[in-house]
């Protein structure tokens, strides 16, 4: 099977005790089946404080957070179980966190998680390049439609290259990349390619654009599950700042996350909603651009039910309208 990776894949380490926010806070570690058995046969003080912090909640094992992070953590950022046992016996998550694996039977894609903040520094300064294709063996029969699959790999490398045109400004770019993912949503329902022409995609929306509404989308997320008070102050005083570069890194790695998705259900036009809203909410919150989108990450993307009410929200709420966010991207505080 064909694996791709992005090429600051292997160059990930994680930097541990001087980390600036850590896996091992304000989240409740799953631990897989095989991990939670060793644990409460570990004999010994560590066994037995495992024994007393493992929990069971809706059927799975986790590890519960004391004072706001893992017990396992230790006051140095190491983690009591890798340093007394060593990294093989950290439970899958720990192990495998912050990488991605996204398997399609026939081809395999990695990628790192935005929430760790030393993945999101790679993710964010990577100037952009084709991701790494080797061979590997394994690999299955393929369950996915081929025809949309087909649409869906090749119009990816077409919004990736919209992305980094420097033709187009930071935010001219997330527009088109929107606009784009219209047509190719259209193309599978239809079936029928029809040729993308940026100028006139940007002048036929040029009419019904309102004022930028800056408190629209930080008010939906507002309402979402919010992990840490540090988010709920960030949606309650947005600062917008300057549309700086990183901002296509960061449109880039959405679209390599996503993308590719929509061949479980044909639905393009929620994710790449969900794509150019999470772009113009991190705008909008501002700050510093790399720990803002680290923090969206830990927020929104590393919690299913945030996901999905935001491919929810792309159809129906006032938020999620053409209107907002190309007015966002394209009046005053765009171009
Ligand atoms: S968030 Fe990333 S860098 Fe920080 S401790 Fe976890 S894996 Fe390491």
């Amino acid at each position: 099977m064909i694996l791709r990776k992005p090429p600051y894949f292997d160059t990930f380490t994680c930097i541990a005790g001087a980390c600036p926010d850590s896996c091992c806070k304000e989240w409740a570690v799953q631990v897989d089946d095989a991990s939670a058995e060793f644990y409460r046969n570990l004999p010994g003080p560590l066994g037995d404080r495992l024994r007393r912090v493992l929990t069971e909640e809706d059927g799975d094992t986790v590890m519960a957070i004391e004072n706001g992070r893992c017990p396992m953590w230790r006051s140095d950022g190491l983690c009591r179980i890798q340093a007394e046992l060593g990294e093989e016996a950290l439970c899958a998550t720990c192990r495998d966190f912050p990488r991605l694996r996204h398997d399609y039977g026939d081809f395999m894609e990695l990628g790192l998680e935005l929430s760790c903040p030393e993945a999101a520094r790679l993710i964010l300064s990577a100037p952009y390049a084709p991701r790494v294709c080797v061979e590997i063996p394994g690999g299955e029969e393929p369950e996915y439609d081929q025809e949309a699959m087909d649409i869906l790999l090749s119009s990816r490398e077409t919004v990736l290259s919209i992305l980094s045109d420097p033709t187009y400004t930071v935010p001219q770019a997330l527009a088109l990349g929107l606009l784009y993912g219209y047509q190719v949503q259209s193309q599978l329902d239809s079936g029928e390619e029809q040729s993308f022409d940026a100028a006139s995609a940007l002048d036929s929306v040029r009419g019904f654009l309102k004022a930028p509404d800056h408190r629209a989308l930080p008010d939906f997320f507002a309402g979402l599950e919010i992990l840490t008070e540090a988010w709920r102050q960030r949606l309650a005083r947005p600062t917008s700042g300057a549309w700086t570069e990183e901002y296509r890194a960061l449109a880039q790695y959405f679209v390599e996350r996503y993308w590719l998705q929509a061949v479980s259900d044909y639905d393009l036009y929620s994710r790449i909603k969900f794509i150019t809203a999470s772009c113009v909410l991190i705008h909008l919150l501002g700050g510093n651009m790399a720990e803002t989108a680290q923090l969206y990450s830990k927020e929104i993307e590393n919690n299913l039910d945030n996901v999905e009410a935001i491919l929810d929200a792309a159809y129906t709420h006032p938020a999620f309208t053409d209107e907002k966010l190309l007015g966002l991207l394209l009046t005053v505080s765009g171009t």
